[in-house]
């Protein structure tokens, strides 16, 4: 980024809200609900939802309103309200603990707050300010450095094969690997700069901290699809396959290889690896 265009990321940065755990108000559901009929429910709730948003034309925009319920195991940047969403749900383990070590914490939990952050600054994010209006706040400039960037990955992931003969569609995934990748960088410098005092650096089961962190960023992906499933995810899912969400970002990662040793040209240490930010 140039000069001015830092300045506006900044800018956008500092009025980025962190809504955490669960909304100020909670949304009420005020519908009749028939145990014998299913439709009518249905109906009832739909015409309900109908009107909550209806009623929402014209009026000011609710800074405040969830995209989420609390309990969901997930999170979210949203560009017109520039805000990111962290409900309670995601918020346990192996996301997070209150009694986990820090790098274990960070590679989980502080990988996706990274990524959400990210959203705010990559292709979609930079056509909406602070404030959350459709305005462009990159130069011509920046936008053909990003993109130059960001076609490394494109053919990276591009590459991988979710089951054989079915690969993985880099332009689809684009946008969430390029937040994956910067929410390992941002997450593993938070992690290493809230370690810089310790007095002293603690191993687990012949883990080192930073190999703690990285061991973290897998442990959260691990999954178990169907091959069914995953064929269907591999042509309609924004996110890559949980393997490659975890193996692409880190071998993208000097202190990954770092951390395992692994020699240039591995598998987990790409001679051309990709760096958008
Ligand atoms: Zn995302």
């Amino acid at each position: 980024m140039d000069k001015a265009t830092k300045e506006k990321a900044k800018e956008k940065l500092s009025k980025m809200a962190y809504l955490v755990g669960y909304p100020g108000k909670f949304r009420t559901y005020e519908f009749a609900v028939d145990n014998k009929n299913w439709a009518a429910t249905a109906l009832a709730a739909r015409a309900f939802d109908f009107n909550y948003k209806m009623a929402k034309v014209g009026k000011p925009v609710d800074r405040e309103r969830w995209g989420m319920s609390p309990p969901t195991v997930n999170a979210y940047y949203r560009g017109t309200l520039n805000h990111m969403v962290f409900p309670a749900g995601i918020l346990q383990p192996p996301f997070f603990d209150v009694k986990a070590h820090v790098p274990v914490n960070l590679g989980a939990m502080g990988m996706v707050v990274g990524h959400e952050l990210t959203h705010g600054f990559d292709d979609k994010g930079s056509k909406f300010d602070g404030q959350g209006n459709l305005q462009n706040w990159w130069t011509d400039t920046v936008r053909k450095q990003f993109t130059d960037r960001t076609d490394c990955m494109v053919k990276q992931y591009g590459s991988y094969e979710v089951l054989p003969g079915v690969k993985q569609d880099g332009k689809l995934t684009l946008g969430e690997n390029i937040a994956d990748n910067a929410g390992v960088m941002l997450a593993f410098q938070a992690y290493r700069s809230l370690r810089k005092d310790a007095p002293e650096l603690l191993e687990a089961g012949g883990f080192n901290e930073d190999q703690q962190f990285f061991l973290s960023v897998g442990q959260v992906w691990c999954t178990v699809m169907t091959d069914d499933y995953a064929r269907l995810r591999a042509g309609t899912d924004t996110h890559s396959h949980p393997r490659f969400r975890v193996n692409g970002s880190l071998s993208n990662f000097p202190a990954f290889a770092e951390a395992f040793q692994c020699k240039v040209g591995s598998p987990m240490r790409r001679a051309d690896a990709c760096t958008v930010w």
